[in-house]
């Protein structure tokens, strides 16, 4: 049902990102579909949710309606669907889960034990362009956290190979960091992208030291037994949700 963040289990978090095996919702959701409004019933999604929070040990996560921004929600008590557009959801409250639904984009999970905050991201390449990773650090240092102290974990997203985007595109992300360009390839009139690469520079630049960022080599849009894809799918695409939580006691 989900895979799990090897750098925030040795640090005693727990971190996952579901998978698409598992759930009760009928193709083309099949079957762990974690995303509202796409044609599958309620019902199935919060069943898939229940099940997948029960098998991971986690508490019912918060969940937000994501627009590609780089607005950021603060998350306490029982986990809930908020009416709320945010791509950042951010907890300092023990025992509460922070969660982003992707299919493609890339997930990032990240906290500061220390500090007691966690966050979750939703950085596709419209939150890449506009930094949503050193937004995301800023914020949990405005609530505490040091970047030194910041464990990330970049989960499933699109990898370069099937990230294919248009010129304008690459030229907007290759400006997102000094390095950029380096993980953005052109040829002809098209290009792509790593935007697992382009988002590890971002919080390496906010002061995250390279040994607390852990990045999962897996494609969605390759591994379509694995997870759902945006590109792979179109918009029957199920989501993956990436959830992380603050231990009942740090
Ligand atoms: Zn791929």
């Amino acid at each position: 049902m989900f895979t799990t963040s090897k750098l925030l289990a040795e640090n005693h978090i727990t971190g996952i990102f579901s998978e698409r095996q598992g759930g009760i919702s009928p193709a083309p959701f099949d079957s762990l579909n974690l995303g509202l409004d796409l044609g599958d019933s309620d019902e199935n999604v919060q069943h898939n949710l229940k099940q997948l929070c029960l098998g991971a040990q986690l508490p019912i996560p918060h969940r937000s309606e994501q627009v590609h921004g780089t607005n950021y929600l603060l998350c306490a008590g029982e986990g809930i669907q908020h009416n709320h557009q945010a791509d950042i959801l951010i907890t300092r409250t023990a025992g509460c889960a922070v969660a982003v639904r992707t299919a493609d984009c890339l997930p990032i999970l990240l906290i500061d034990t220390q500090a007691g905050v966690a966050a979750a991201v939703h950085a596709g390449w419209r939150g890449t362009v506009q930094n949503i990773a050193q937004v995301a650090i800023q914020k949990m240092q405005a609530f505490g956290a040091k970047a030194e102290h910041i464990l990330a974990c970049l989960g499933p997203c699109i990898a370069e190979p099937c990230f294919e985007i248009d010129i304008d595109t690459g030229k907007q992300l290759s400006h997102s960091h000094p390095q950029a360009h380096l993980y953005i390839r052109y040829k002809n009139d098209k290009a792509w992208a790593n935007i697992q690469a382009i988002n590890t520079l971002q919080l390496q630049s906010s002061g995250l030291k390279s040994t607390n960022i852990e990045s999962l080599s897996l494609c969605t849009s390759c591994l379509p037994e694995r997870f759902f894809s945006y590109r792979r799918n179109g918009i029957q695409a199920g989501r993956q949700l990436a959830i992380v939580a603050l231990p009942d006691a740090l």
